[in-house]
This record gives C-alpha cells, structure tokens and sequence, in this order.
C-alpha cells in the first residue's frame, strides 16, 4: 500500500539529497567528449570555447536553464576544465549581501569561471552590483554609512559568469540580457540514459547487464542523477538478494521495493492521479486543493510530479484545473469515469 505520509526524500526526487553527495563527483564527467547527449547543446558550447580560445578571450557569460538533474553543474565544471581556468562555485542564495559578491569576486583571477546556481534567488541588491561587473568588469562599492558614504569603483579581473536555474521565467529581464550565450537543457531519452548508466556502473564497479541497465533507464524520468541513484540502490539490493548483478528481473524488484512501478512512478505521483480519481471524478481539479488534500506543498506538485505525469501522458492541465487521461485509469488498473468530465478527456480518447 502507497504511504500516507513520507518524510525521506523521494528516490524520483530530481534535486540533490545527502546520499547523492559521495556518489555524484565520481560520476561528473570532466571533459565535453565523456558527457552524454545534449548534442546541440555540445556543438554550440565547443565552438564557443575554441572561439574563445582562439581570440584569447573570456567566455561569454553563459545561462543554463533546465530542470535539476540533468547536468548543469556538470557541464559548468567542464567548460572550466575544458577552458583550463578555475571555477568558483556558489549558489543565489548562499550570496546574501552584495559585500559577499564583492568578496567572491575580487577573488577571482583573469578568465576565472564563476558558478551560480539558483541564479534566480539572488536579492535585487546583489544584483544590481552584479549588472556592471558582467559588462565593464568594474565594481561599484559604497564604503561608510550614512552621509558621509561614498561610492567608488575598482577594476576587477575579467571572468566568465555561469548561472544555472531551474526556473527561467524568475529570472529578470536586466539579468538575462547580460548572457551572451543561453542553453536549455532537456530530459535525456532512454537510449542516452542506458549509455550514461553503463558509464556509471564501469566507474563504480557495478556489474549490470543490457536488460537491467535499459529497466532503470526506462524509470528514471530521463534525468541522470536518478539514475544515478537507482544504480547504487539496485546494486545494494542486488548484493543482498542476490549474486550482486543487476539484470532485468532484479531492477523491476528493487525499484518496486522502493514504491516505483514500470514506468517509474512512485507512491506520491501515483496519490496525486488517484485522489483526482477518487475524488474528483478525474477532474478537473485545482492544483491548491489537490496540494491541500495530499498534504503537499503546490510547488513540488508542479515542478516535480506533473511534468513526468505530462509528459506519460497520465495528467493535463487545463484552464479548470488538471485532469487524469485514460490512459493513467489504465496504468492504475482503475476503470474509467462513471459520468460527466467529458471535456476533460477530449483528445486523450483516442489512445
Ligand atoms: P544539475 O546541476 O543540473 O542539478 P548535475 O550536474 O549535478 O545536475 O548532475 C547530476 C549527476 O548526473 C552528476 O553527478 C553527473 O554524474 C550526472 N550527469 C548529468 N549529466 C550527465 C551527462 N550528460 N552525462 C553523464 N552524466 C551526467
């Protein structure tokens, strides 16, 4: 039975959790050529780089934007190595003060790389001092209080600002104009997370066939760090139930032992579809009362469940709210709506 209530992090869970962090710096690619799919993505970032190197230039500041898990910090890393600079990396809201982003910066050495995740959190004073260090490289800092304060503005060395953001839209207008380059990064298809698994599985000694390897991947909602996270998972179980080799039959168990079905969805995704069922007659329902009646916060409901759910086919969201398609009747083994909420079904009627 699907638990009412769960305190520990979800195992679909897109963000970084605490037992991510031993795993995930082995796993990070360090050169472009090792990191899988994004093709586009790569092409556009290599001529970039040689052009920059080429001219003796800084790079561009750069914006990458996607959902997490797909390799942001990753590819942030690289760009550094591949540059042959340092990178300094911190988050918006780990820069609380626009002194703190003084003191970052003026750190920094000629063509450094500095890494902002969750640009989009940073306060609007930070900002503001961070608007004429990506164009003129110069620094303007207030010193004293009060009447006798005074402006003055030090050079500072020329650096390459990457941010990374879930949230594109939070960005403001002011911010986004000052990067030059801009890279949206996508869920990764099955084939490519099947290469990034065996990838992994040969660095941490894991012994995971063909089957197996494409069985995670079809359950990890096309986001590497929760393949990632199944591996080291299913390793475990494997080891304890088994010889330790992780084939098809042994990933559909394990992931099952963890409240992931097939298609890889977990006991919160499969509460969000049913209480619409139950509840709501498949909707359409609003995304507050659902979040209300599952005792979770809207913002997870949106951002982590429904663009999986979306994307499945299981959910859509409509003016009134969202609604359950057929098809996800059908995964739960749930016979369709008695009456009413026609509309809501419109095109999904003819899967
Ligand atoms: P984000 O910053 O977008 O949240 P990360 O860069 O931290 O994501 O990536 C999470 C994990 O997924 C990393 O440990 C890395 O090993 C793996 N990963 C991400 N993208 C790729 C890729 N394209 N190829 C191989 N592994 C990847």
């Amino acid at each position: 039975m699907d638990n009412e209530f769960n305190f520990e992090p979800r195992v679909v869970e897109p963000s970084v959790t605490p037992e991510d962090f031993d795993m995930e710096n082995d796993l990070r690619p360090k050169y472009l050529n090792e990191y899988i799919g994004q093709e586009n993505l790569k092409l556009n970032l290599k001529i970039a780089i040689e052009a920059a190197k080429m001219r003796n230039e800084v790079l561009d500041h750069i914006l990458l934007y996607g959902p997490p898990g797909l390799g942001k910090t990753t590819l942030a890393r690289i760009i550094a190595n591949e540059m042959g600079v340092n990178i300094r990396v911190t988050s918006g809201p780990a820069i609380e003060k626009p002194g703190d982003l003084a003191a970052i910066i003026t750190n920094l050495q000629e063509n450094d790389i500095l890494f902002i995740d969750e640009i989009h959190r940073l306060s609007r004073n930070v900002e503001e001092v961070l608007y004429p260090a990506l164009e003129d490289y110069v620094l303007d800092l207030i010193i004293g209080k009060g009447p006798s304060a005074r402006s003055i503005r030090i050079n500072i060395p020329k650096f390459t600002l990457i941010g990374a953001t879930t949230k594109a839209g939070s960005i403001t207008n002011p911010l986004r104009d000052r990067f030059g380059i801009l890279f949206k990064l996508d869920t990764y298809k099955e084939n490519e997370i099947i290469q990034i698994i065996k990838r992994s599985s040969g660095i941490l000694g894991i012994r995971c066939d063909e089957d197996g390897a494409e069985q995670l991947a079809k359950c990890s909602r096309g986001t590497p760090r929760i393949a990632n996270r199944y591996l080291k998972r299913v390793r475990d179980f494997a080891e304890v139930m088994g010889d330790g080799y992780i084939t098809r039959e042994v990933a559909v168990e394990a992931l099952k032992n963890m409240g992931v079905d097939r298609l890889g969805l977990d006991n919160l995704d499969r509460r969000l579809l049913r209480a619409i069922i139950e509840n709501y007659n498949g909707g359409p329902v609003g995304l507050e009362t659902l979040a209300a009646m599952l005792g979770e916060d809207a913002d997870t409901l949106e951002d982590v469940c429904e663009p999986y759910l979306m994307q499945m086919g299981f959910l859509t969201r409509t003016p009134r709210g969202r609604c359950v398609t057929p098809r996800a009747y059908n995964h739960l083994g749930i016979s369709g709506p008695v009456t009413g909420a026609k509309e809501t079904f419109g095109q999904e009627s003819l899967f």
